[in-house]
């Protein structure tokens, strides 16, 4: 082939920055686990140093020049993987090297002036003094979406695209409509029952138990230990990739399930980078998609497994022996409601499943209002107080407890969101092709043995990397584009039973 010495060298490129991306990951994976408080100042020195060199490499004029020779004489003549590796390097070149440097320290500043001033807002539940920085934060994401060729109308896009390749608003507005529509009474109906959770008897479980529960759990479910860890952090994550994947989790006192359900959400993204090929790291045949499709492995995982009688079937014997918890403290049955508990919370993280999609809903529609000019960022709360009373039924009783309650805008992370929900829908539809596909697959759940579900996701989802975009994934492995059917049903059949 004409172009394999070119086609060599790009990957050689896109290797070393994929390694320097990792030590950049290693570093502020760190610094969210271990870094000493008096050392803050250094690390951001070195991130600093470290963004620096970042930028050069992957705005390097030669990269970019071999893109161009790549693209205009031989792109007929490469082969499909071949052009995957092209397409993704040209998009995520031309995502950094399109902006002006003036724009992108104007952007950075802006993000830590803005981050402070949200802590602070937050802290006195007053949005006002948030306000000025939002406002600033959507014009620069309208001005960065204008680098790309983007006009005004299609800013919002943009940044969908950006978590979500392929995505639009107008793609995800109908399928929202459908989920509220089915969601609202389904939540009203769950949450009107007299049947609650009663998660007291669990509360005080020893952190170390549920260490070494949640260490057996994971490892079961397939997470490889031998290149990746689990550690604490304040917010559970995921980083890292195939070579060297790091996951954290945290213990909370008044949600004793939490580290356990946040492992093996972290897990099922933990997975997915695993199942990435290590020959690939870097390119587009080594990467995740996108936030929606890496969101439907972890949901996967943590509600339609985790959650699911078959998983409990095998791991509460274990889990009562750790905790030296009888049935007389509390039944099978009042446990398995404990880990499906719904209960409407004005606060998304700390939701339920079931409610957790409206909250979405909620800042997509507000999000989107913004974008195109409906909605003035001073009547934001406003706003977000009269959805949030039309969705959830809640009224926040400060802009704490609303319209302030998330990082995201505060970074400029805008088209985020929508993600969370769109990866519930699409992990509902996997799970609806899987038990077609594998009818009796939670009868080797109850025995403990997950490694046939595994090596489904890794064959259809993580082993696909960047080879198609977030909609043509979902259609080639259920045959059908992504819908809020089979999420509704989903809902309906466990949590019906359980509360009505
Ligand atoms: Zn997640």
């Amino acid at each position: 082939m004409k172009n394999s010495n070119a086609t060599t060298e790009l990957v050689a490129k896109l290797r070393r920055i994929n390694q320097l991306e990792s030590v950049i990951g290693l570093v502020s994976w760190d610094e969210q686990v271990n870094l000493p408080e008096g050392s803050v100042g250094r690390r951001a020195d070195q991130m600093a140093l470290l963004a620096e060199i970042h930028h050069r490499e992957s705005t390097d004029a030669t990269l970019g020049s071999l893109l161009d020779s790549l693209e205009v004489e031989g792109g007929a003549e490469l082969s499909f993987d071949e052009q995957v590796v092209v397409r993704e390097a040209r998009r995520d070149f031309d995502r950094v090297a399109k902006l002006p440097a003036e724009f992108v320290a104007r952007k950075a500043a802006l993000e830590s002036q803005a981050y402070h001033a949200w802590e602070l807002a937050r802290e006195d539940a007053d949005f006002s003094a948030f306000a000025p920085f939002l406002e600033r934060q959507l014009d620069l994401a309208r001005e960065e979406a204008g680098y790309h060729g983007h006009t005004e109308s299609a800013a919002y896009d943009f940044h969908i695209d950006t978590n979500d390749p392929g995505m639009k608003a107008a793609a995800i507005e109908p399928l929202f409509a459908e989920l509220r529509a089915g969601l609202v009474p389904l939540v009203r109906e769950i949450v009107d029952s007299p049947i609650k959770a009663d998660s007291s008897p669990l509360i005080g479980l020893s952190v170390e138990g549920q260490r070494t529960f949640l260490k057996e759990v994971t490892e079961r479910i397939g997470f490889d230990y031998s290149r990746g860890r689990v550690d604490v952090s304040v917010h559970p994550f995921c980083s890292g990739d195939a070579a060297d994947t790091r996951m954290t989790t945290r213990f909370m006192g008044h949600a004793p399930l939490e580290a356990l359900f946040s492992s093996i959400h972290e897990t099922g993204h933990g997975l997915y980078e695993q199942g990435q090929p290590i020959e690939h790291l870097g390119t587009g045949l080594g990467r995740a998609v996108g936030m929606a499709i890496h969101e439907s492995q972890s949901r996967l995982w943590e509600n339609q497994v985790g959650r699911g009688r078959p998983f409990w079937r095998f791991f509460e014997p274990r889990f009562r022996e750790i905790f030296g918890l009888g049935t007389d403290g509390i039944s099978s049955d009042q446990l398995f409601l404990t880990a499906n508990e719904v209960k409407l919370h004005p606060i998304r993280v700390e939701s339920d499943e079931v409610t957790y999609n409206l909250h979405i809903i909620l800042r997509f529609e507000l999000e989107k209002r913004l974008f195109d000019g409906t909605l003035e960022v001073s009547d934001l709360p406003d706003a977000w107080n009269a959805l949030s009373v039309e969705l959830l039924g809640l009224s926040p009783k400060n802009d704490a407890e609303g319209v302030l309650q998330d990082v995201h805008w505060s970074g400029g992370d805008f088209g985020y969101f929508p993600s969370y929900c769109l990866g519930n829908m699409i992990a509902a539809q996997l799970w609806d092709r899987i038990n077609v596909e594998m009818p009796d697959l939670e009868r080797e759940f109850e025995k403990g043995d997950f490694s046939r579900l595994l090596a489904w996701l890794r064959e259809k989802i993580h082993h696909q990397g960047q080879r198609y975009d977030t909609m043509a994934l979902v259609r080639r492995v259920t045959g059908q584009m992504i819908t809020p059917a089979p999420l509704l049903r989903y809902l309906r059949d466990r949590y019906l039973p359980l509360y009505c």
